[in-house]
């Protein structure tokens, strides 16, 4: 028995032993347990710290800041087109264009800048009370809320956690790499950009820029900023906005499609109620104001068709109308440039473009484009041929001797839409007489197949026709109208361009074969309208082409006799950055040497004639003191006459005729040099003597008028002449007393 208790005893004891082995066991266990998980969490704490702080110094720079200067962000804001501003004050950084165009429209998105000033204060409470409550006091980051940010970046969701200042640069910066380490390195550069904008930009300044950039939009408009989203969902301008509307498009920030009071108010409404709340909370509103803004029904308008404030402003009064002749063309040279640099399609650039943040600056003249376009509206300068009820159609376009383009118009009818079709860019005329120049007597005289004094006898060539016929051409014109037979007399050369006879180009082609000069205008001068069937004698030599040529083209070709020989790209659009201050297109300053700088000159010496002669076909186009070179050009059956003039600052140009070609009923056809006075004459002409400057590779010598040779000792007549230092005419041996 007692063995049995004995036993029973130890069995218990044993018992007792084996449990109280077993707690302590536990007890063991567990502090492993606790220790281990302290220790991994200290390892892994002390890993997250090592790898945050690798981070920092491997990839924040610390110094890093973001420029609030023009507050806007390269997804938000909206696509400007600007021009030189003649009255430039280089104190003034706002001084250095005009404002040409806006580029938005109705479908696009909408952003439109506000001060601060200008957005009531509960306003800018509002979103202060939604996205940021402590925005006033922190530093730029709210450290509490950023590391639960960080953490839920880590566990690969997201979560708000940013500040005001903070989602101001997220938005400026575009980067936006959500999760995991990309996630983690962006929040950490995110921090130092913070703290270095505080340290350089005032609170207002950060709240500005934010209220201007942030996203607004419904999913279908893109609305950026607070002025937009007041113009687009309550038809108001942002001062007009009340505590409830203010709330409201606070709300949206959150999850733009989620609470968009357009298509989910209940939803846009109960966050909106919540942020009327801490509004109360941090005393932005009074307790009657919280009641009367939870309490107001909201009058949703998304419209639109809505105008903001400064679309009143002249400036950009085109803005969501039409556009210039002049805009219609710089906008779609951006959409290829932007196309080309983004390697996208023009239909995504324009999208793009319109999507804002580019800032395109053209090489517009306003002050000659307002001037051209009053011009050309005004009757009175194409009267010249007493044409009664008879409205005689036109374009103009004037471009600098380096290519750029400083104004056009497209036609003479009042422009009402976008994106026009423009005679000068998108119509094609027969240029007549205006192709000599750049088809035959330029190259001719590149080629040293001619002087200025070389003496031609107007005589036709034989070409043949269309049944393989030998046949003698061309007939002239006169300028009155009839077509005359061949005097067969003797001409300088630069007297056949003056009085455009045209037995001397046929001369000159005849010489150099058409398909040379065809190469030339396509390859040298860039005419873009010749076609294969343009390979023959009429279309180079007096410009019977199968399309013709467009005016821009034609007039560009002629800046070759004003700048010394170099073909420039014609342009509308000298340069085009991202509102980040990245330039994407800049004009190359290259150019195409198409003839000489000697050819170039003494060609301008001949064309002075045109214009100088009494008998000249452009002699009602002569200036009083701007010296200026120019041909006339009249299509077959004269249903077009064109001008093209080359000043020392500008090449200019100038067609009339009909939209549906007919002869323009007249007898003075040589009045198109008036015209282009009347149109362009204020503008070219100068107040001194202003000339073309001599190139050292031009010798100008008299030469007898009897031999077209340099004069010699014997020859009475003579005459002042111009020669290719590399061609000088022999000198005149003949007796001409
Ligand atoms: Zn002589």
């Amino acid at each position: 028995m007692e063995n049995t208790t004995k036993k029973a005893s130890v069995k218990r004891r044993k018992k007792k032993n084996t449990a109280a082995a077993v707690a302590i066991q536990s007890i063991k266990v567990l502090f492993t347990f606790l220790l281990s998980l302290f220790l991994i969490i200290v390892i892994t704490g002390c890993i997250f710290v090592t790898v945050l702080t690798i981070y920092v110094l491997n990839f924040a720079d610390t110094n890093d800041t973001i420029a609030l200067d023009k507050a806007v962000s390269a997804t938000s804001s909206v696509s400007k087109f600007l021009c030189d501003n003649p009255d430039y004050d280089p104190e003034d950084p706002e001084s250095d264009a005009y404002i040409l165009y806006y580029a938005v429209t109705n479908h696009a998105r909408r952003a439109q800048w506000v001060d601060l000033s200008d957005v009531p204060t509960y306003t800018q409470d509002a979103f202060i009370a939604a996205e940021d409550e402590r925005f006033m006091e922190h530093d730029g980051v709210d450290f509490k809320r950023t590391f639960g940010a960080i953490v839920y970046t880590l566990l690969g969701r997201t979560q708000g956690g940013s500040t005001i200042t903070m989602q101001t640069i997220k938005n400026i910066t575009g980067e936006d790499d959500r999760t995991g380490a990309k996630g983690i390195e962006r929040k950490i550069k995110e921090i130092f950009r913070a703290i270095n904008v505080e340290k350089t930009y005032t609170k207002d300044d950060i709240l500005q820029s934010y209220l201007n950039i942030i996203g607004l939009g419904d999913g279908w408009q893109d609305i950026v900023g607070v002025q937009a989203a007041a113009n687009y969902y309550f038809g108001k301008d942002i001062t007009q906005l009340d505590i409830a509307e203010s709330a409201s498009i606070a709300a949206i920030t959150n999850n733009p499609v989620y609470y968009n009071p357009i298509n989910n108010l209940e939803h846009n409404q109960e966050r909106a109620h919540w942020i009327l709340g801490k509004m109360l909370e941090i005393g932005a509103i009074t307790d009657g104001e919280y009641e009367y803004a939870m309490n107001e029904e909201l009058v949703i308008t998304g419209d639109p068709d809505f105008r903001s404030r400064e679309d009143t402003d002249e400036n950009i009064a085109d803005s969501e109308g039409m556009t210039s002749w002049f805009m219609d063309e710089a906008i779609d040279e951006a959409v290829t440039r932007i196309a080309v640099d983004r390697g996208i399609t023009e239909e995504e650039a324009r999208t793009d473009l319109y999507n804002g943040g580019y800032i395109v600056h053209t090489s517009c003249d306003l002050d000659m484009q307002k001037k051209i376009e009053k011009e050309m509206t005004d009757k009175t300068n194409f009267q010249s041929w007493n044409l009664p009820e008879d409205e005689l159609q036109s374009t103009f376009i004037c471009i600098d001797l380096q290519g750029n383009v400083k104004a056009i118009v497209g036609k003479r009818d009042e422009k009402t839409e976008w994106d026009e079709f423009d005679i000068a860019t998108d119509g094609t005329r027969p240029p007549g007489s205006c192709i000599k120049p750049i088809a035959s007597y330029g190259p001719a005289l590149e080629q040293d197949l001619i002087t200025y004094s070389s003496i031609i006898k107007d005589e036709p060539i034989e070409i043949l026709d269309e049944n393989g016929e030998k046949m003698k051409w061309p007939v002239n014109y006169s300028e009155t109208g009839s077509s005359s037979m061949w005097s067969y007399n003797n001409y300088f050369v630069w007297q056949m361009l003056a009085r455009s006879i045209n037995t001397a180009p046929a001369q000159l082609i005849n010489k150099m074969t058409p398909a040379y000069s065809y190469n030339f205008l396509k390859e040298k001068l860039d005419i873009t309208t010749l076609v294969d069937t343009d390979i023959n004698y009429s279309a180079v030599t007096v410009g019977g082409m199968t399309y013709g040529t467009h005016l821009k083209e034609l007039v560009g070709a002629y800046m070759i006799f004003g700048n010394g020989g170099k073909k420039y790209e014609v342009t509308f659009v000298d340069r085009i950055t991202t509102v980040n201050g990245d330039t994407i297109y800049e004009k190359s300053d290259g150019y195409k040497q198409a003839i000489s700088e000697s050819t170039a000159y003494v060609m301008n010496k001949m064309m002075q004639r045109v214009v100088n002669e009494s008998y000249g076909t452009g002699r009602y186009a002569r200036l009083s003191n701007t010296v200026i070179a120019a041909k006339t050009g009249t299509s077959s059956e004269w249903k077009d006459l064109s001008f093209v003039a080359v000043s020392p600052d500008y090449v200019s140009g100038v067609w009339v005729g009909y939209d549906e070609q007919k002869q323009i009923p007249t007898t003075q056809y040589q009045n198109i040099g008036a015209i282009w006075k009347n149109i362009f004459g204020d503008i070219a002409e100068t107040e001194k003597h202003h000339d073309f400057t001599a190139p050292a590779t031009v010798v100008e010598a008299r030469y007898c008028t009897k031999t077209g040779l340099i004069a010699g000792d014997r020859c009475t007549s003579t005459e002042v002449g111009y020669y290719k230092q590399t061609n000088i005419p022999e000198t005149c041996t003949g007796n001409h007393y």
